[in-house]
């Protein structure tokens, strides 16, 4: 079967009423336009275009989306115009197919006067991340496109210079996995890490891969008597769920070592499994019977329902003994947050079965969270401090502090109150002039931890301290301060 249908097969089995006739068109028309290019690889560069259009096909992805990432390559790689495509395929498969299309010149002024930019290397990237987030405020099916594209482009690596490779494998690392991460994407995520990790410390993933399937060949006996256990035991309860598997991340778990300062073998936790079930109920209920049959260990229970994480991930963690004695971490969580976790938020522009998938709350906050944070970061002037801010607004650590009223705020680690007081409100960061945490007065510089709670004591006419710039960690709060000073030079 030839590519072309294979896609279209796949797409007519989620989407069997959407019109296919332009799927096939933007194959066409992509193919023909970058006919006489090749890749690193020796391969046609339609190829890349393809892979990334399959991609997004296994993500059930709606047809504009689709064609654009056939086409995505186009304007930036051939002589066919915004125009010419727009005439072809309409403006909001070419406004996608702008939003993943590199600047091909800096626009004068862009970031201020660039003859004093003390770091002109960083212009150009700071650039087109920029470029991307303003199009991906317009439409998010952009950013769904370009990790698509950076996921082939890393699979395909190997066949580019070592520098290169380094180099976009670091730019993955910090920003784009991130990134996926945040938008709740978390296979994707994982694959661009461990692709990266891979380029970055080959002897290390190399190491970290053998180590892993020697442990798992030595414990898979002994997790499978813990499933045959755990099966036993919940059966009589006739709760519904089904158990998978825990797929492995080695970058994640390096990193662990390396917080932790320990090696591979005093880690823990490697074996783990899923129970996903139908309603939060019975994922308490599930969590009750399980406690019951096996011995939790001490401080490994999170609830990741009542406080989901910033990434708005939800399940119950928690690790019990096996009956071998080795630990076994499981999580529990609905269908629907099972999916969510799998698709982030590609899920809100998958073609939906209504009467099978229902609707998901925590989606729309997804994407509130994404499009304020694209309005805050417009406002950073220059390119580090830009690149700055998208890394750590995309850390992977976060702290959750509480108002007193009990609202939770999600901050990067090593926040303090007045990024605390920002995101509560903007005039309550303007006004601040000091913080109780957990009843005592701290410095506004105090980084803040998880649990605490954070009281934001203000004035009436108060105002914003340039020296706040000096530790304030997020955008927010950052671009708010910058914007009253902009406002108020005197
Ligand atoms: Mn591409």
């Amino acid at each position: 079967m030839g590519d072309l249908e294979e896609l279209l097969q796949k797409f007519a089995q989620y989407a069997p009423h959407a019109d296919a006739g332009l799927l096939q068109k933007a194959y066409l028309f992509s193919q023909k336009a970058h006919a006489h290019q090749n890749r690193a690889s020796g391969e046609h560069y339609f190829s890349h275009c393809l892979a990334v259009g399959e991609i997004l096909v296994d993500f059930k992805l709606d047809l504009p989306t689709l064609a654009a990432a056939l086409l995505h390559d186009v304007l930036e790689d051939t002589e066919v115009t915004g125009e010419t495509m727009e005439k072809e395929f309409g403006p909001e498969i070419t406004q996608l197919v702008q939003g993943v299309t590199k600047v091909a010149r800096l626009p004068p002024g862009s970031w201020g006067d660039l003859q004093e930019t003390p770091e002109p290397h960083l212009i150009p990237q700071a650039e087109n991340w920029r470029k991307m987030l303003l199009a991906t405020a317009k439409d998010i099916r952009v950013i769904l496109i370009k990790l698509a594209d950076r996921l082939h482009n890393m699979r395909t690596l190997c066949y580019l210079d070592h520098d290169k490779q380094r180099r976009i494998a670091q730019e993955t690392l910090s920003l784009y996995a991130p990134l996926a991460q945040r938008l709740g994407m978390f296979q994707l995520k994982s694959e661009l890490e461990d692709l990266a990790f891979e380029v970055l410390e080959p002897q290390r993933h190399k190491e970290l891969v053998s180590a892993v399937q020697v442990r798992h060949a030595d414990r898979q006996k002994s997790l499978e008597s813990f499933r045959c256990a755990l099966e036993a035991g919940l059966a009589p309860s006739g709760i519904p769920y089904r158990m998978l598997a825990r797929p492995k991340n080695y970058y994640s778990l390096w990193g662990k070592m390396k917080r932790q300062k320990k090696p591979f073998e005093e880690i823990q936790d490697t074996l783990g499994v899923r129970l996903i079930t139908d309603t939060i109920a019975n994922c308490y209920a599930l969590l009750g019977l399980v406690h019951t049959l096996f011995k939790p260990m001490a401080g490994t229970f999170t609830d990741y329902l009542a406080i989901p994480k910033a990434n708005l991930y939800q399940s119950l963690h928690t690790t019990v003994l096996s009956p071998s004695g080795d630990p076994v971490e499981i999580q529990l969580r609905t269908e629907q947050m099972h999916r969510t976790a799998e698709y982030g938020i590609a899920a809100h522009w998958r073609y939906k079965t209504p009467t099978l998938e229902e609707k998901d709350l925590h989606l729309e906050e997804k994407l509130n969270w994404l499009r304020q944070w694209i309005e805050w970061l417009q406002d950073l002037k220059s390119p580090r401090e830009f690149l700055e801010s998208l890394q750590t607004d995309l850390e992977l650590y976060q702290v959750f502090v509480f108002t007193p009223k009990g609202e939770v705020k999600p901050l990067p680690a090593g926040s303090t109150p007045v990024d605390f007081a920002y995101a509560v409100h903007t005039d309550i960061g303007h006004t601040c002039y000091g913080a109780k945490v957990s009843g005592k007065m701290v410095k506004l510089d105090t980084p803040l931890k998880s649990g605490e709670i954070c009281e934001i004591l203000t004035r009436k006419r108060g105002k914003p301290n340039k020296d706040w710039l000096n530790f304030a960690r997020t955008a927010r709060a950052r671009s708010k301060i910058r914007r009253y000073f902009r406002e108020h030079p005197h």
